[in-house]
C-alpha cells in the first residue's frame, strides 16, 4: 500500500509499504479520510527524516479484527484518538492515554500513522463514527475538534454567554463551531483573510481582524448584553494562536470571574501579569487534548447537537498528492485540509 512519510524541510515522500495486520487487541482501518493538523506541521518545517507513515487523524472502516477483540465488528465505521495507551496503567484507566507513562505512543510519531491506506489501531482508541457524521467529523473527532471542544468543557463555558477565540487555523475554528453549537456568542479573531472569511462561515457572530487596531475595544463592545451592563469583557475566552500579540489581550478582553484556556503552541514571551489576574479574578487553564471518555461524549455531542465541521473543510487530496496537500496546510490560508486515501 501507498504511506506518506515526512521527510522534513518541507517535504515528504509516497512510499510503498507492507499492509498493517492486526496485533492482540487490534483492527485495521481502511483510511476514508485523514487530516493535517498543525502538530503534523511542526515536524514538515523541522529537520527529521520521521522514517514511518506519518498522520495521527484516521477515521475509516473496520476490515480485519485480530484476537481478542470485544466489541468491535468488521464494516463499524470509526473515528481514532491518536493517543495510545497501555490500557492498564491508572491513566489509562481514567482514559488519559496521553499521560500513559508505560507505552504512550501517537499513530504517526511513535507508531505508523494515517496517511496511508491502511492503518492498525487498539480496539480502546477506536471511537464510533454513526452515520449521521461524516468521515470529514470523524477527522475533527481525532483531535483539532475534540481538543476545542475539551478546552470549552475545561472552562466551563454555557449556554447563552460570550466567548473570544484568538486564531481561526482549525482548532480555533473548531472552538467556533463548537461554541455555537454550545449555545454561547462568539467571536473570532485573526490575522489571515482566509480564516477572517472561514470564522464567518463557521458561524462566528463577530470576526475581528488582528492586523487592525483597537482589537480589545472590540471585543469589550462584543461581550456587552445591551441594558444589563457594560462592555466588560467575555466570560469564556480561548487562545489557540500562540502568538505573544493575542496573548497580551487575553486578560484585557476578559470578564471579572471569565476563564480562558491557553490552547495554541507558540513563542515564549512571558506576556501574563500575575497583579492583572488577580485583578480580573479570571481563571487561566493550558488545555491539551483530551481524555478517551471525553471522546465519547463528543460523539454523542455531535449526533444529538447535529453539528458538523464540513463548514471548515476547504481541501481534499488524494494520497499521493500528500506534498501538495502538505504545502497547503503549511500556507495557512486554507481551513481543514484533508488526504482521503
Ligand atoms: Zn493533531
Ligand atoms: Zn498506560
Amino acid at each position: 500500500m501507498k504511506g506518506v512519510v515526512l521527510t522534513g524541510h518541507r517535504t515528504c515522500e509516497v512510499r510503498d509499504f507492507p499492509e498493517p495486520s492486526a496485533g492482540h487487541g487490534e483492527v485495521v482501518i481502511r483510511i476514508d479520510a485523514t487530516g493535517i493538523c498543525g502538530s503534523d506541521l511542526h515536524v514538515y518545517r523541522g529537520d527529521r527524516d520521521m522514517g514511518q507513515i506519518g498522520g495521527h487523524e484516521p477515521c475509516g472502516t473496520v476490515v480485519e479484527l485480530g484476537e481478542g477483540i470485544v466489541r468491535l465488528q468488521e464494516g463499524d465505521r470509526v473515528t481514532v484518538h491518536h493517543h495510545h495507551g497501555c490500557g492498564v496503567c491508572e491513566q489509562c484507566a481514567r482514559g488519559e492515554t496521553v499521560r500513559c507513562r508505560y507505552r504512550h505512543q501517537v499513530y504517526g510519531v511513535g507508531r505508523p500513522g494515517s496517511f496511508a491506506e491502511y492503518m492498525a489501531a487498539g480496539e480502546a482508541n477506536c471511537i464510533p463514527l454513526p452515520e449521521p457524521l461524516t468521515f470529514a467529523d470523524g477527522v475533527c473527532m481525532a483531535c483539532v475538534g475534540t481538543t476545542a471542544y475539551a478546552a470549552l468543557r475545561r472552562i466551563e463555558a454555557r449556554a447563552h454567554e460570550t466567548l473570544a477565540v484568538f486564531g481561526l487555523g482549525p482548532v480555533g475554528l473548531s472552538c467556533v463551531l463548537v461554541g455555537k453549537a454550545m449555545g454561547l456568542r462568539v467571536a473570532g479573531v485573526d490575522v489571515i483573510d482566509e480564516r477572517i472569511e472561514l470564522g464567518a462561515v463557521c458561524g462566528a457572530d463577530e470576526v475581528i481582524d488582528g492586523r487592525e487596531q483597537g482589537v480589545v475595544e472590540r471585543i469589550l463592545a462584543f461581550s456587552r448584553t445591551p441594558g444589563i451592563d457594560r462592555a466588560e469583557g467575555v466570560d469564556c475566552l480561548v487562545e489557540t494562536s500562540g502568538a505573544t500579540s493575542a496573548r497580551e489581550w487575553m486578560i484585557p478582553s476578559i470578564r471579572r470571574n471569565g476563564r480562558i484556556a491557553i490552547v495554541g503552541v507558540g513563542d515564549d514571551d512571558r506576556v501574563i501579569n500575575p497583579t492583572e489576574i488577580h485583578g480580573k479574578a479570571c481563571t487561566i487553564i493550558g488545555s491539551v487534548v483530551f481524555s478517551l471518555g471525553w471522546s465519547w461524549d463528543f460523539a454523542r455531542f455531535l449526533v444529538e447537537s447535529g453539528m458538523s465541521f464540513e463548514p471548515m473543510v476547504t481541501h481534499r487530496f488524494a494520497l499521493e498528492d500528500a506534498p501538495e496537500a502538505l504545502a497547503t496546510a503549511d500556507s495557512g490560508r486554507c481551513g481543514k485540509v484533508l488526504i482521503m486515501p
